[in-house]
């Protein structure tokens, strides 16, 4: 059984004080026992907490009983242990990353239209929409709606400019938006609207309410969803399950993610166990042959013993690194 819950929010909320309020708010976190990432702004409070039942159930209770957050829309997961290693709570200029610069907007005042999970599954089943995938590329790559198109980016402050140069393939139609938990769609549909675009929504409470909604369990997913703590993946289609990530090395299906053993790189990809020790963690052959690589050290490995596994996949170690 899990004792332990992560949750999810966010809320787009004129927060005035936020230096002040972020110590208070690390105060209460800390005193209850909470661990987990948050973000707060003079626009609102992003995060994601892990704990027990209890403190889970008294957090909630806690920031439900500040009138700012009294219809906050928490989401929740079971989980067997804490998903964080600490307690954070950030200043940040915004609770997502989209520097829209001048262009940005209050998601109170525009942004698109909500929808919820079964209206989500009709528009994916609706040829005269584009759905859109509001996420970075590896973690499309993990999971993602089926049919919906993939940015090409690595960070969300990347998509304003992706969707400027692709905007004729989808200016017509109407535009449907998700992501993880939902925030990240509320200042990107608002930017759609205000770009142009004339029929725009978004997925409210984003994968994670689709993933837990009674009606739609998750349907149309494939894969895996991608979380930013310790779990780096959750299931969202209890219907059936289908895995379409790759391992970076030999294009097998695999859903397990790793961190480049060079720390410079830290790039990550998916790949199975066995691949992992073959290729040393490393996602090309100068990561492989760093001399800070992770998984030699971790693995205390000698000179020879890293020229003997770099033999077997046709690379030899440099003479001096
Ligand atoms: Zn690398």
């Amino acid at each position: 059984m899990s004792d332990y819950r992560v949750l999810l929010y966010y809320k787009y909320v004129k927060i005035d004080n936020p230096e002040q309020f972020r110590t208070e708010h690390l105060a209460l976190c800390k005193d209850i026992g909470l661990k987990g990432r948050i973000l707060v702004s003079e626009e609102g409070i992003n995060g994601t907490v892990s704990g027990t039942i209890e403190q889970t159930d008294a957090y909630m209770e806690a920031v439900k009983s500040d009138e700012r957050f009294s219809d906050l829309f928490f989401k929740m997961d079971p989980a067997e242990g804490h998903a964080f290693k600490k307690m954070h709570v950030r200043y940040r200029p915004e609770i997502v990353s989209l520097s829209l610069g001048e262009d940005d907007l209050d998601p109170n005042e525009i942004t698109g239209q909500y929808l919820e999970p079964t209206e989500f599954r009709e528009a994916l089943e609706d040829e005269n929409t584009i759905v859109l995938d509001a996420r970075n590329d590896y973690e499309y790559d993990l999971g993602h709606f089926r049919g919906a198109v993939r940015p090409d980016i690595r960070s969300f402050r990347e998509l304003p400019e992706w969707i400027r140069e692709n905007k004729e393939k989808f200016m017509d139609k109407r535009v449907v938006t998700y992501c993880t938990g939902g925030v990240r769609c509320e200042k990107l549909s608002g930017w759609l609207l205000k770009e142009g675009f004339e029929d725009v929504a978004q997925l409210h409470g984003g994968i994670h309410n689709y993933g837990t909604h009674p009606e739609t369990q998750g349907e149309l997913w494939d894969g895996k969803m991608y979380v930013f703590d310790g779990r780096i993946s959750v299931d969202i289609n209890r219907k059936e399950h289908t895995v379409i990530a790759k391992d970076w090395f030999d294009g097998t299906p695999c859903e397990r993610y790793v961190n480049c053993g060079n720390p410079f790189c830290n790039r990550q990809f998916i790949t199975s166990e066995e691949n992992e020790h073959k290729y040393l963690r490393g996602c090309s052959h100068d990561c492989r042959v760093s001399s800070e690589n992770r998984y030699v050290k971790e693995h205390h490995l000698s000179r020879e013993e890293v020229a003997e596994r770099l033999e077997k996949i046709g690379e030899t170690l440099p003479e001096t690194v």
